[in-house]
């Protein structure tokens, strides 16, 4: 197992062969109220996954102590085998919420390149990290609005430009904060697509209440609500959803099929 001192922080057993992430028996409260509650998770490395559950239900907060923005009450949090905060350079990070002013002409070169503002220490920009800014929205397929003003592209150009911020570092393990949600359906299912792609050298950890064309690409749905659970996308049923979302679920899975699992999310 691991062993660790205060001075020297963790030492993984094997940091070559750990999860992506791990959560033992994590407990977090804000002001005295749980919002997650004894979550145990691992993350294998490769893996494309899927968070989901309601409103309130605590994947933010669980994305957050995984970043290290956030401690647990209890618990321990492993990224790569060590704490958060030494896995901080194999991170890339897009929050649910991105707060910025129309009125600040921000280019979208600008946008990925503050990425880079935690390894970037003042003065110009080396040809190295213009380079890293072109590949990472190369990735995402929006190079050619490099020059373009960001408050003048559509949701789902802006969700591809803060998901290349989140690239440009070229971090192992990406988590997204519902980056469909404030896209139309189409527009979020040519995003998947290219996630897929993305996927293939990284480990991605998703948020997403659009479960309807992610199943066909993500290899694990974790269900999170106050608790966690984790499920191989195939037994994720209509059913299943219905206790976590309500019944208006967007679902229109194709190949949905009866699956029981052995715990209820309530
Ligand atoms: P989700 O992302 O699943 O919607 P969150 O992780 O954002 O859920 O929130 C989980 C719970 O924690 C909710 O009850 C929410 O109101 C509460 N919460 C989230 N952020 C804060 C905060 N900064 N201060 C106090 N309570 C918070
Ligand atoms: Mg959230």
């Amino acid at each position: 197992m691991t062993s660790e001192t205060p001075e020297n922080g963790p030492v993984p057993a094997d940091p070559e062969h750990a999860p992506a992430v791990c959560l033992r028996d994590v407990t977090f409260s804000y002001d005295g109220r749980p919002a997650l509650l004894d979550v145990n998770l691992d993350i294998p490395t490769g893996e494309f996954s899927c968070v989901i559950g309601p409103n309130g239900g605590g994947k933010s907060t669980m994305l957050k102590l995984v970043l290290g923005l956030l401690r647990p009450d209890r618990g321990d949090v492993r990224v790569f085998g060590v704490r958060p905060a030494h896995a901080r350079a194999r991170l890339g990070y897009t929050p649910q919420h991105v707060h910025y002013d129309p009125r600040f002409p921000v280019s979208v070169n600008d946008v990925v390149l503050m990425g880079m503002a935690e390894r970037h220490w003042g003065g110009r920009y080396t040809r190295a990290e213009k380079e890293a800014v072109a590949e990472a929205l190369n990735e995402m397929g929006v190079a050619d609005l490099r020059r373009r003003p960001f408050s003048e592209l559509s949701g789902g150009q802006r969700q591809r430009v803060l998901i290349a911020r989140a690239l440009v570092s070229d971090p192992d393990l990406l988590l997204l904060d519902e980056p469909t949600a404030s896209v139309d359906l189409a527009a979020g299912k040519r995003l998947v697509q290219t996630l897929e792609t993305v996927a293939q050298r990284r480990t991605i950890l998703m948020v997403s209440h659009d479960p309807a064309f992610i199943y066909d690409i993500v290899s694990r749905v974790v269900c999170v609500n106050q608790r966690a659970h984790i499920h191989p996308t195939s037994e994720v049923t209509t059913d299943r959803l219905r206790e976590l979302y309500g019944a208006d679920v967007r679902l229109i899975r194709h190949d949905m099929r009866a699956a029981e699992t052995d715990h209820a999310h309530a």
